[in-house]
Order: C-alpha cells, then sequence, then structure tokens
C-alpha cells in the first residue's frame, strides 16, 4: 500500500508561482498526468503544474527522466498515452512522482544546464490541446451509489421494487464501450434510438427527447491479472493508476424501452467523456475515506482492510448555448457504497483478465439531499419538476447545452482535477432510417 511521503507535504512550493495560489487545482502535492500537443504537433505525455504542463516526453528523451528502468532503455513517455507507462511497476510510479516533485520543487538545487532543460519543458497550458490521456482497453460502467440505485429504481420501477435484492451484496456493473470514450471538449452528438412511451402502441425511430448527463468517477486501471486469476480488494486498490471525472451521457427513452432483461445497450454507448488529466492514487493518498456503513454484511471477498472511496467535492454545471453557466449538482464521492477497489475485485472473481487502461465507472454519484443527484433524470424526477438555469428551464438536455464537470480535495491545498466537459449536438437525419425527425 502507497504511503504518505515528501510528495504530499502541504508546505512544499514550487518554482511554477501559479502552482502555489490556494484554489490552483494542480500544485506540486497533485502532479496529475495526461497526453498534449502544441500547433498540431505530435502528442506528448505531460503533468499539470500551475498553468503550465511539465513535457515529460522531452525530459524522458533527453535522458532527465528514467521512469522505465535505472538506465533509461526502455521508454515510456514517447508514445503519446500513458498505458507504457501505467503498466510498469507501481513502485515506479511512486518513484517517478518523487523526481517529478524534486524537479519542480521551490527550493530544488540544480545544475543550469538542467534548469534550462525544465524552463524548456515546461509549456503554457492554455496554448496546449488535450488528448485522451490513456488508451481505453475496456470500460466497465458500476452502478454504487445508493442513493442514484434507489431513485432510478423507483422511477422504473417503483417504490417497492426499487433496489434489487442484489445491490447490497454486489457491486452491479456491466460491459459498456470504450470506442466512444472521448476527452473533455469534444462534442456529443445526440443519439437516434428506439422509443417507446407509456402511451405508445409500438416502438419508433426516433432522436432521444431524454438525454441526460451522469457525473460519475472513473478509475484508470494501470496493473494487470492474468485471466483466471482473481485479486483481492487490497491488491485492487494498488492496480488503480489513478481517477477522471466521467460523464456517462445516457438516453433515459431509450434506456427505459431497452434495457430489460440485459440492462443498458444502445442508451449509454454513443459517448462517454472522461477530464484530460489522470489524478494519481498516488496523489488521494491523503484523502482517503471509509466506504459508507453495510446494511448488511458483505461476503468477505468484498471486505475492505483499508479506507477506499475518496473524499472528492464535485459539482456539475450547465451552460445553455445563449445562457451563462448555472452549478446545479453538489455531491461527494466518499458516499459511494461501493469502492472503485472493490468493484475491480468483484470483476475479476470470476477470472476476468484486467487489462492496462481498462476504466471503471464509479456509477452516478448522487446524495440524499435532491441537490445533490449526479443526474437530470433524479434532479427533475425524470422530467416532472423542470430546475431553473441562466438561459431557460431544463427536464433533459437541449442541443447547445454544455455540461461541466468539476472535482477537488481539499486540505490546505487541492488536489484538483479539472474539468471535465461536452455540447450536445443535434442528432442525425432521422427520416434517412426511417424515423421521426
Ligand atoms: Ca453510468
Amino acid at each position: 500500500m502507497p504511503a504518505l511521503d515528501a510528495t504530499h507535504d502541504p508546505a512544499r512550493r514550487s518554482h511554477v508561482e501559479d502552482a502555489n495560489l490556494p484554489d490552483c487545482d494542480f500544485p506540486i502535492q497533485n502532479l496529475p498526468y495526461g497526453a498534449f500537443s502544441l500547433d498540431g504537433g505530435a502528442v506528448r505525455v505531460g503533468v499539470a503544474i500551475g498553468s503550465r504542463i511539465l513535457d515529460l516526453t522531452l525530459l524522458e528523451a533527453e535522458g532527465l527522466l528514467r521512469p522505465g528502468d535505472n538506465d533509461g532503455a526502455v521508454k515510456v513517455f514517447q508514445s503519446g498515452v500513458l498505458n507504457p507507462f501505467m503498466a510498469l511497476e507501481q513502485s515506479r510510479w511512486t518513484d517517478t512522482r518523487r523526481r517529478i516533485a524534486d524537479l519542480l520543487d521551490a527550493g530544488a538545487d540544480l545544475p543550469s544546464a538542467v534548469r534550462a532543460l525544465i524552463d524548456r519543458a515546461l509549456v503554457p497550458r492554455a496554448a496546449a490541446r488535450m488528448h485522451l490521456p490513456f488508451y481505453a482497453r475496456g470500460f466497465t460502467d458500476f452502478y454504487a451509489s445508493r442513493e442514484h440505485a434507489t431513485n432510478v429504481g423507483t422511477m422504473f420501477r417503483g417504490a417497492d421494487n426499487a433496489l434489487m435484492p442484489n445491490w447490497l451484496h454486489i457491486p452491479v456493473g456491466y460491459n459498456a464501450r470504450a470506442s466512444t470514450v472521448v476527452v473533455s471538449g469534444t462534442d456529443i452528438r445526440r443519439p437516434l434510438g428506439q422509443l417507446r412511451g407509456p402511451e405508445d402502441a409500438a416502438p419508433r425511430l426516433a432522436p432521444s427527447r431524454k438525454l441526460d448527463f451522469e457525473l460519475e468517477l472513473g478509475a484508470v486501471v494501470g496493473g494487470a491479472n492474468p485471466m483466471g486469476q482473481p485479486v483481492t480488494v487490497a491488491a485492487a486498490y494498488d492496480m488503480i493508476f489513478g481517477y477522471v471525472l466521467l460523464n456517462d451521457w445516457s438516453a433515459r427513452d431509450i434506456q427505459v424501452w431497452e434495457y430489460q432483461p440485459l440492462g443498458p445497450f444502445q442508451a449509454k454507448v454513443f459517448g462517454t467523456s472522461v477530464s484530460p488529466w489522470v489524478v494519481t492514487r498516488d496523489a488521494l493518498e491523503p484523502f482517503r475515506v471509509a466506504t459508507p456503513p453495510r446494511e448488511t454484511p458483505l461476503l468477505p471477498y468484498l471486505s475492505e482492510t483499508a479506507p477506499g472511496n475518496f473524499d472528492i467535492h464535485l459539482e456539475v454545471a450547465l451552460s445553455p448555448r445563449d445562457g451563462g453557466e448555472t452549478v446545479i449538482s453538489r455531491t461527494n464521492s466518499r458516499f459511494m457504497y461501493y469502492s472503485a477497489a472493490q468493484q475491480l475485485a468483484h470483476h475479476s472473481l470470476c477470472g476476468c483478465a484486467m487489462e492496462t487502461g481498462d476504466l471503471l465507472g464509479s456509477g452516478t454519484v448522487s446524495g440524499p439531499p435532491r441537490d445533490s443527484c449526479g443526474s437530470l433524470l433524479e434532479l427533475t424526477w425524470n422530467g416532472r419538476d423542470p430546475i431553473e438555469v441562466d438561459g431557460g428551464a431544463r427536464t433533459f438536455l437541449e442541443d447547445g447545452d454544455t455540461v461541466v464537470l468539476r472535482g477537488y480535495c481539499a486540505d490546505g491545498y487541492r488536489v484538483g482535477f479539472g474539468v471535465c466537459a461536452g455540447t450536445i449536438l443535434p442528432a442525425p437525419s432521422a427520416a434517412e432510417f426511417g424515423g421521426e425527425e
């Protein structure tokens, strides 16, 4: 298990001066990894520090960083994705973090040539285009918020059948699509789907009219387990490289018609947005909190010997095309009934191989009050109670709406996730497929 070390020292300061501002998402204690390009050039790997990105592709090429092995022969930052780095031994993740922190420390005593190289490697974040930071090998979406599961179950099946009997025993999930996992800033096209409302005699093809977001935390798997070999919760915790904000865009009218008996399909696979910076499990270590008390005991393979959740403040904002931004939900990931480590351990129990680059969605993060729900389905109670935003009332998303997720941990300094944003584009022509516009 990773421990707290000098990289978590709240008193530490960086020579990148705006990284030391109290509300900065990316101080020297954070050091999240991402993939970026400048002026249409090749995609590079970097670490966010204040308003800058430290170009790790350059530092590795110049031999200043040797994350792959001690003599610098194995290169892991040269392919534009984090997967080669995430596939390394976990001790190398921690060693690399310590090395980067030492290079960015305000008190670092560095030879002038090294200092000049670091200055050259610090590029403005505002000038960079961000890319999907990892190749998404697979995407599994879970359902770990008791409040969300209860709210959705009540709307879809009635209060008496809201929480299915397995829910308090199994981290419920389904295999989603990795191919449509996209980086923040990528537009999302409203999906066409087969719809059948309560008054419809037969289903029809039309654009979704109940397009929604889902506020989630995404766990990015670094370490792998061989097929046939389950992992413990403790090992699963260590296998997770880091976390991103995740918006699991959802079409509720498609979902309600298609989801029985095999679960969501078309309603969830048209786009999933993730934030561009992967906040490492190392950086989150000071913010670990226990999962909530168990209502019924879990089977021993799911029990946690150390806190597996994180105290991450989360919020959702909505910006219509012709309006300003309105924060419509504030919540916290600490309330999730199952941690990502429990979900990963359960995922591997049958012998399923988890691989570098696998992405696990936490499930929508909803808290008990209505204004802490992580979806419009819940915030508007399936459209019954519109909410007011700057620029109009909303039940579900309109074309041109932008949804922005934010998240951060705070304890004297912030470990921030930046933003995860996406804008809704109009649906493709339904008439071309024999449907209704
Ligand atoms: Ca989801």
